[in-house]
């Protein structure tokens, strides 16, 4: 499998430290706000590279830092007259609640900046140690002239990120590039004792301190987007590496933006939509779908064209899957393999393109496309056989499981299981309503046999905390 490290800055072999284990750190929110449909991206994009990792049997240990302190989050408090946790405990739920609705697997562990202080003053105090922090009038900086591969994830030297960067003037600085480790606090701000006086975390060492302690001082893969590049990750690797003398990260994956009308999507811009708008108007699967035919490395030019072809595109999906679900769930004496014609369909051939695709730098795009000729495939041969076998169909949904819903998210195979009249569905409802009012009356006979009645019809009843949900069995 070969993934394109910025680090390399050429495609190289995937050889995890310790296999099957990989360990897998993508830059988080900083949550001050909704995130918009440019974020998403990169939180999307990450979500499929870990499934496909995972996919491939790899044991993913995947941790997205939450920032909760910063500039930012203090001006959006002093703003609405809150304070700083405030605003972070809304948007950390918001976050939650939207990465959710994307349909974005759970990360190992979200941790946050201002549960991790102790572990990172630790390493500023190690950096200080190593001669490469200096402390003038408790602001602490990190001195690049002092680690001598400043420059290397971005390929410049340092004169010429001197000369290219926009750096804040700061006669506190011995060089222009230096930049905080600890900024000490102002009147009324959030605030933590320190070895250098109250004040807090400067931004990049929050990601050193906190992947080093949940994934260990060298990881496989780290991930963000483009932007993050220079300076983000360029100086997470000064700290760490600064830190541990050991190689921090070994292989670098960077998102491209989304754009719109040819322009990075951003906050400051103000041409952004947050994704919870696009949500109330596209399914996730689209976004997903829309996302996965373009290159992750590439940039994506975000339209509602593109969106609205991403859900027509999606359609045909979601016919074949209704097909599939009539075949198996409607005829049950289809599932007893009593009738049929068993087509001779190399599901492997179209297993290996898909993985042959995603094993190149993760090309979705043309993973895309090998999903989309297989619908065209599987199609033709329906439409060309009178009476197909459940072996067959079972075949179809298996593989479309594994590959569009299972790696790309962009089909819910859940979601279209249920099928039959709107009267059956709310028979259904119905049932479950008495059953769940025979349950609060403890009536366990009625709600029992309810249950099970249901089940005889092939009808499966799943309670969970959200309440009863049902699926279609075989009988
Ligand atoms: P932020 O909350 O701004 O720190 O961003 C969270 C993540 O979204 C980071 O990985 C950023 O690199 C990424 N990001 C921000 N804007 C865009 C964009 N327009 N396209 C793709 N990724 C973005
Ligand atoms: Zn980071």
């Amino acid at each position: 499998m070969l993934i394109y490290n910025t680090l390399a800055k050429q495609k190289e072999e995937f050889i995890p430290i310790n296999p099957p284990n990989v360990n897998m750190y993508v830059c988080g929110p900083t949550v001050y706000d909704y995130f918009h449909i440019g974020n998403a991206r990169s939180f999307i994009m990450a979500d499929i590279l870990r499934r496909y990792l995972e996919y491939k049997g790899y044991v993913v240990n995947y941790a997205m830092n939450i920032t909760d302190v910063d500039d930012k989050i203090i001006k959006k408090a002093n703003e609405e007259k809150k304070n700083a946790k405030e605003i972070a405990g809304t948007y950390i739920s918001a976050f939650f609640d939207d990465l959710k609705k994307l349909k974005v697997k759970n990360a190992s562990i979200y941790p946050k900046a201002t549960d991790h202080i102790e572990e990172i003053i630790d390493m500023i105090l190690k950096l200080e140690k190593n001669g490469i922090a200096y402390n003038v009038n408790g602001n602490v900086f990190y001195d690049v002239s002092k680690f001598t591969g400043y420059g290397k994830l971005s390929g410049k030297k340092i004169d010429e990120l001197e000369a290219g960067a926009r750096i804040e003037v700061n006669e506190e600085k011995k060089n222009p590039l230096d930049f905080a480790l600890w900024k000490k606090a102002k009147e009324g701000e959030l605030s933590w004792d320190s070895p250098w006086g109250k004040g807090r975390p400067g931004w990049h060492i929050e990601c050193s301190a906190m992947s080093c302690k949940h994934l260990g001082e060298t990881f496989d893969i780290h991930a963000g987007g483009n932007d993050l590049i220079f300076p983000h990750h360029e100086n997470e690797i000064a700290q760490s590496e600064g830190a541990t003398g050991k190689q921090f990260v070994k292989y670098w994956i960077h998102f491209g933006f989304l754009n719109i009308n040819e322009e990075k999507m951003s906050k400051s811009l103000g041409n952004f939509f947050t994704a919870r708008d696009i949500l109330k108007l596209y399914s996730a699967e689209a976004i997903r779908l829309l996302f996965s035919q373009t290159h992750y490395r590439g940039p994506l030019e975000f339209s509602d064209e593109l969106l609205k072809a991403a859900e027509k595109g999606l359609e045909k999906f979601s016919n074949l899957i209704d097909k599939i679900n009539m075949e198996l769930y409607t005829h049950p004496n289809s599932l007893q393999g009593e009738q049929g014609i068993n087509p001779n369909i190399n599901f492997e051939r179209y297993v290996n393109n898909f993985e042959a695709a995603m094993d190149d730098d993760f090309n979705t795009p043309q993973a895309v496309a090998v999903l989309f000729d297989f619908v065209r495939d599987i199609n033709k041969v329906i439409a060309e056989n009178a009476k197909l076998s459940p072996e067959f169909y079972s075949g179809v949904k298996e593989f479309l499981f594994k590959t569009a819903q299972g790696v790309l998210g962009i089909v819910d195979l859940e979601k279209s299981e249920i099928q039959g009249s709107s009267i059956e569905k709310e028979l259904i409802e119905l049932l479950i309503q008495l059953r769940n009012e025979a349950r609060k009356e403890k009536n366990f006979n009625l709600s029992d046999k309810i249950r099970e009645r249901l089940k005889e019809l092939g009808i499966e009843l799943k309670d969970s905390k959200d309440g009863t949900t049902y699926k279609k069995v075989k009988k």
